[in-house]
């Protein structure tokens, strides 16, 4: 569990005043808060959520961050899944809060822990909780874009279709590209890959998400660091009756097991693969697959924004600190006359740079992502009296 405290400073922005986070959940339990520079970390008992979030409350007034619980005025949580229901940020309600348990069938390793560090939270302080979804930006993708070529009964009666993820980072990268380009967001048209641990992209038209390549779950799409991204959908049975695995634990291996990972043998680490790759020929292989699909959805996506784009944004983990994984991306758009600048690409940098190349026909721009600052934004604009 990660967090972070805001307070509204003097200029009226967002300053974070300490943030940390919990560790080791269910198991042995270990707490780092960092705060006016320090960092602190201690071993402590956090057997479920509920627990966590007392210790981390309690943590805020021994290091006297808070002098007292009514110091904080709201509380907001990162919903990884909220369906169609849900298509902005909203406080938590009794009914909302049903309606996002109600969703753990969609997200079933997701959503509970979310929901218990809600309930958790209600618990001990009575302030407002908001919920921010992952899901939320892609509701404005078409049926054209977020359906299956599958019995249609399967989207109106079981809900299956195209979700996407990772948008709350969506959201800001393309608030913070509008600002960049000194354009209003309804005008922005980028290709942005949130490339992490867990990785998708996303094709924004008019500043808004057009299409996306996670799905029904977070499995579909890039090479990941465990996850397999886009497979045929028959390998399941085809494993099954190979070795005998149940469907559970052929999805499992598919989640855990694979991607990068899978492909190397050493590591789900994107530097683990890099480092091994001299002497090891399938941590070559990784990189190339990895950044041949990357590729293949970028060229896919300027295709979907009709060849107008405003800018290719690459951010998380990855995308912000792997000048050598975008530069084999790029490399793999052969009929995108795309190119980087190498000093740019190598160069250290705060919140963004431009990476592109004059020769290049758009600019391309490494963002370093704020998921929270966006949870933050939205838990004050819903709270606030
Ligand atoms: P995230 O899930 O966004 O935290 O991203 C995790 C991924 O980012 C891992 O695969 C890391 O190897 C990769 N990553 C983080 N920092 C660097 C870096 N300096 N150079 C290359 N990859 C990095």
């Amino acid at each position: 569990m990660k967090f972070q405290l805001y307070k509204i400073n003097a200029n009226n922005d967002f300053e974070v005043i300490c943030k940390g986070l919990a560790e080791r959940i269910y198991l042995d339990g270990r707490f780092t808060i960092k705060y006016k520079g320090e960092e602190f970390e201690t071993e402590e008992q956090l057997p479920d959520h509920s627990a966590t979030a007392k210790v981390l409350i309690n943590k805020l007034k021994e290091h006297k961050v808070i002098n007292d619980f009514s110091d904080i005025k709201g509380i907001g949580h990162r919903i990884v899944h909220g369906g169609e229901r849900f298509t902005q940020s909203t406080i938590i309600t009794d009914e909302v809060f049903m309606e996002i348990k109600k969703m753990i069938t969609l997200a079933p390793l997701h959503n509970p822990p979310a929901i218990a560090a809600i309930k958790a939270f209600r618990n001990i302080i009575a302030v407002p909780n908001v919920a921010v979804f992952d899901t939320s930006f892609h509701t404005t993708i078409s049926e054209e874009n977020y359906l299956y070529s599958v019995p249609y009964e399967w989207y109106t009666d079981h809900q299956v279709r195209r979700y996407g993820f990772h948008g709350i980072s969506y959201r800001y990268i393309t608030n913070h590209l509008a600002k960049i380009l000194e354009k209003p967001v309804e005008e922005v048209n980028a290709v942005i890959c949130h490339l992490g641990n867990g990785a998708s992209m996303c094709a924004v038209k008019k500043g808004k998400s057009f299409d996306t390549s996670m799905g029904l779950t977070p499995l579909e799409g890039l090479i990941m660091g465990t996850r397999s991204g886009d497979i045929d959908p028959s390998i399941h049975q085809y494993i099954a009756t190979e070795t005998g695995q149940d469907l559970a634990t052929i999805t499992d291996i598919l989640n855990k097991k694979s991607g990068l990972l899978g492909i190397s043998g050493v590591s789900s680490d994107l530097r683990d693969v890099f480092a091994s790759s001299k002497e090891n020929q399938r941590s070559r292989l990784a990189l190339k697959m990895s950044s041949k699909r990357i590729a293949k959805y970028l060229l896919a996506y300027a295709n979907e924004l009709d060849g107008e784009v405003d800018a290719i944004v690459f951010t998380a983990g990855i995308g912000e600190n792997s000048a050598a994984m975008r530069q084999l991306v790029i490399n793999n758009l052969k009929i995108l006359k795309v190119d980087l600048d190498p000093i740019a690409n190598e160069k250290k940098y705060d919140s963004e740079k431009l990476i592109s190349s004059t020769r290049s026909i758009l600019p391309i721009y490494a963002i370093r992502t704020d998921e929270e600052i966006m949870i933050c934004t939205d838990t004050y604009n819903l709270t606030k009296k």
